[in-house]
This record gives structure tokens, sequence and C-alpha cells, in this order.
């Protein structure tokens, strides 16, 4: 019952910070897109100028964001991402994005998802039916070729899981562990590799504190690692506040992606908490240069889960859109679904005593997209 008082409670500005983090992401994925791969610019040069890899139209979002709107659209009912069900259909949807919608892909993801896919179409042939129609099947494969990619590649802990867990941090607000487990499933869909995990479980704890304490820690989640891995990582996340952003450009591998997001993060923040956060932070991110996009997916993330939809840009919140035919309001709609999901998901489940109706979850679930509606508007 604590943790259903705990959700049914949440505050407004908790909505709002919620409703932040997959608009954050694609503000900073769009802000990064011309960026990506070139010449590194100055800090406050970044505008949305589209281009890049898709090649997209100015306020586009990249697969970082397309590939977290797969995640999103599972989340968004309140699924368990620890649940088998669950991991494949999020694993459904990567192979539905890669051969349908996909405008640019990494060459892990990409491959990690032919090779399931290959898998999925034999046991589909074998059982007379179309891979569409097959339920099972789809987590298995994914497991088995994120791990085989694992196993035949020694650099393996590529930033492909990490530029989309923002929203995984989202599905269990009140429960750091099971946030944690989350993360670490939805990663092992692609990636395999431990750092990866590590990464994805510092960062989902990083968004839920934010979202739900209004602050910014990137250290939050440290015990939720092994011995050594807290050892390694700690000195990572001090390597990043020591050091000049600039130093981690080879952001392709999950490290040091993570590095180069908390490093700008750290580097331009206010003594007093201000939105103009949001922007310096992204400017400087995006001024690191290799994969633009995504080192500003990672931080969009956290920043818009610390400072809400009220805190980003108004004229980059009406800019953004992408893949699947999306705009920022839709984006604000599945991140609440999945933050105020999670009440509706435990009213679904036997609690002991008394608990809310169906509709009085719905009902604070609506008051949330109002309040945040609201917000985006402003
Ligand atoms: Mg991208």
């Amino acid at each position: 019952m604590k943790t259903m008082e705990v959700v049914m409670k949440l505050s407004a500005a908790q909505k709002d910070r919620s409703a932040g983090v997959l608009l954050g992401q694609a503000i900073g994925d769009a802000l990064g897109v011309p960026y990506e791969f070139k010449e590194p610019i100055t800090a406050g040069d970044a505008f949305m100028a589209g281009g890049g890899l898709g090649p997209y139209s100015p306020g586009e979002w990249s697969d970082d964001t397309q590939m977290a709107v797969c995640i999103a659209q599972v989340s968004a009912s309140g699924a368990d991402l620890t649940n088998g069900d669950a991991l494949a259909d999020i694993a459904k949807a990567f192979d539905k994005w890669r051969y349908n919608g996909a405008s640019d892909i990494g060459n892990q993801t990409s491959a990690v998802i032919a090779r399931a896919d290959s898998y999925v179409m034999g046991a589909a042939m074998r059982a007379s039916m179309s891979k569409r129609e097959l339920d099972t099947e789809w987590f298995s494969a994914f497991q088995a070729a994120a791990a085989e990619y694992a196993a035949d590649h020694p650099q393996s802990a590529g930033n492909g899981a990490l530029m989309r867990n923002g929203v995984v941090g989202l599905t269990r607000l009140t429960d750091r562990d099971a946030t944690a487990a989350a993360a670490r499933a939805v990663a092992a869909l692609t990636h395999a590799d431990p750092l990866v995990a590590a990464s994805c479980v510092l960062h989902g704890e990083a968004v839920r504190v934010a979202v739900t304490e209004g602050r910014l820690d990137i250290r939050a989640g440290l015990d939720l690692l092994s011995d050594d891995e807290r050892a390694q990582w700690s000195a990572w996340i001090d390597e990043a506040e020591a050091e000049d952003p600039k130093s981690f450009s080879s952001n392709g591998f999950t490290v040091t992606a993570l590095q180069a997001a908390w490093s700008a993060i750290h580097h331009t923040m206010p003594v007093r908490p201000t939105p103009d956060h949001v922007n310096d932070a992204l400017q400087l991110a995006i001024s690191i240069g290799h994969d633009t996009d995504t080192v500003a997916a990672i931080a969009g993330a956290l920043l818009g889960a610390r400072y809400g939809v009220s805190g980003l840009r108004h004229d980059l919140r009406q800019r953004v859109h992408g893949w699947p035919g999306m705009n920022g309001r839709d984006l604000i709609k599945l991140a609440l679904m999945t933050a105020t999901a999670e009440a509706e998901a435990i009213v679904a489940r036997p609690l002991p005593g008394s608990c809310p109706t169906r509709t009085e979850v719905l009902a604070v679930a609506s008051q949330g997209l109002r309040h945040t509606n609201v917000s985006a508007q402003r």
C-alpha cells in the first residue's frame, strides 16, 4: 500500500518532470543531429538545422529517440519491463522499426536485430506462421543475438542502449531495484556487455531520482552495482567531473558517452537550479563532438527529468518531431502514461486492504496529462 500511496500522490511538479524525460531527450537528439561525426562546434552554436545521417528535417529526432519511442509504446501500458512478454513486445517493435522506420541505425544494433530477425524467421517457417504472428521466440532470439554479438566482438559496449534508456527510468518510479532490473533487461535485448547494463542502471536511477526528488545525481545508483562495478564507475564519474568535457570525444563507447553527458551537465551546473541549465548543458554536450546527438539525448533525458516540460525551451518543444509521425505532445503523453501507468498496473494486481478503483487511477493519470499539456503551451 505504501507504493500505491506514493504513486497516487505524484505532485504536479513530479508529473511535469516525468513528462520532460522523452521531450528533453528528443530536444537534445534533434539539436545534436546536424553535428554528428563532424568537426566539433563551439558551445552555443548548435541549432536544429536538420541534416545529419538521416538526413533529417530541422527539429527531427533520430534513431536514439525512435528507439526510445519503441520502448515507451510498451511501457505506457504500465508493463513490467523485466517481464518476458513486455521484452518480447519491445523486441518486436525494434524489429519493425529497423525494417520499416529506421532512418539511421548503429552498427551493433543493426547487426543484432538482423541476427535476431533471422532466428525468428526460422522459427516462424518451422511453425508455418509469419514472424509477426509469432508471440514467442522474440525475447529469446534478441537475447541470444545480443550475447553472440558480444562474444564475437571484444568491443561491444556501444552507446546504443544508453541512448534510448531515459524512459526506462519512468517505469517504476517508486522502486529503484525494479528500475535497475528493467534497465538491465532492456539494454540486454541488443547489448549484452555488462558495462552497458551498468551505464543504463546509473542513468535510469538518475532519471528516477530527478523525477521523484528534483535533483541531478549520477551517483544515486552506484549502490545498485556490484562492488567491482561500483569502484570502477565511481572513478569514471570522478573523472567526468574533473576533466574537461572535450576529453570525452570518443563517445561511441557507453562509458565515455555517459561521462560526456554527465561532464557537460556537471560543468554547467548552476549554483541555484535554473532551466537555463538545460540549454547550457546541451550546448556543451554537443560541442564535445563525435556522437553529438546521442550524448545530447542521454543528457537531455536527465535534464528533462530534472527541469520538466516547463523547464524546456518553448520554441524547441514546438519544433521537435519524428518517427513514427509524432511531435512533442506525443512524447509528453507517452512519458506521462509510463509514469502514471505504474499505479494502474499495481491496481491490476491483488493488494491487501482497500485500494483505489481503476476509474480513480485513470482520473489521476488524466489530471497529469491536462497539467502537462497546459505547461507545454506556455
Ligand atoms: Mg542518432
